[in-house]
């Protein structure tokens, strides 16, 4: 489902991604750890064309993201495509970022409307499926700022969830929450994982990543230091550098 290959990345004279390979399969959900600045969050972009690799590329579901391949040279897609393309792609952010103005309601009809073109009913009605899933079915005529932080970022997941994306990209979903709210977030997210949503978690929670992950990837400077299974990489890691991030955040 996503195949990432030899991606290089700087900012100016920073080089944020120094040849970063990871391939996850269609269900499974891979979790990414790794200290503050080691490029997760730049990865995750990438993966969604929000950010251009400087060299390597990456293909979600066959098709590569942000370019076409005519012979053995890559052409940029035009914005349309890459706005189509990304719909496929959910993401949901560690601020949630939903519209402010918008009912709770509103914020999950709005993409598939605008973007997919569906047709207003077709879109309210998934959209109160969703938000049942979710544990939202009562809030629909809310507006954001009357929700909880974990009610915010279950809406922001079922936003992602109404354009059925293959693939769903999860940077730091609870950090910005208080610690008694992350466990419904992370519910939420288990049950997706569970029934067979391929997903890229970056997160701290390195218990959600031992009971979720198929696939562990432990980020520093810019690259993969290793991956495996949760058993391995958090219970028997072989790098120096991932023994004492897990002995920090343990
Ligand atoms: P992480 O998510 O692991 O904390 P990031 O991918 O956000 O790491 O950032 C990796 C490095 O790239 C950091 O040093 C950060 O300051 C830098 N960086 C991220 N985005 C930008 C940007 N738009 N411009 C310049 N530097 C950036
Ligand atoms: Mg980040």
């Amino acid at each position: 489902m996503v195949a990432v290959r030899a991606v290089r990345k700087s900012y100016g004279s920073l080089e944020v991604l120094r040849g970063v390979d990871l391939t996850v399969r269609a269900g499974e959900v891979a979790v990414v750890l790794g200290p503050s600045g080691s490029g997760k969050s730049t990865l995750l972009r990438s993966i969604n064309h929000l950010e251009k690799v400087d060299s390597g590329w990456i293909s979600v579901d066959g098709s590569l993201v942000g370019y076409r391949r005519s012979g053995d040279k890559l052409y940029e897609l035009r914005e349309r495509e890459i706005l189509r393309q990304r719909t496929k792609i959910g993401f949901v952010f560690q601020n949630f970022n939903l519209f402010p103005h918008l009912t709770v309601l509103e914020n999950v009809v709005e993409a598939p409307v605008s973007a997919l073109r569906r047709p207003r009913k077709a879109a309210v009605e998934t959209a109160e499926r969703l938000l049942a899933r979710v544990g939202l079915a009562d809030k629909t005529a809310a507006y954001p700022k009357q929700l909880s932080g974990g009610q915010q970022q279950r809406v922001a997941i079922a936003r992602a969830l109404a354009l059925e994306p293959k693939l769903l990209l999860f940077d730091e979903p609870t950090s910005a929450l208080d610690p008694e709210l992350v466990g419904e977030v992370l519910d939420v997210i288990k049950a997706l994982a569970h029934q067979g949503t391929t997903m890229i978690v970056v997160t701290h929670e390195v218990g959600f990543a031992r009971e979720v992950a198929d696939t562990v990837v432990f980020m520093d400077g810019g690259r993969i230091v290793e991956q495996g299974p949760p058993g391995e990489v958090l219970d028997n890691p072989r790098h120096e550098r991932t023994r004492t991030f897990l002995s920090k955040v343990l």
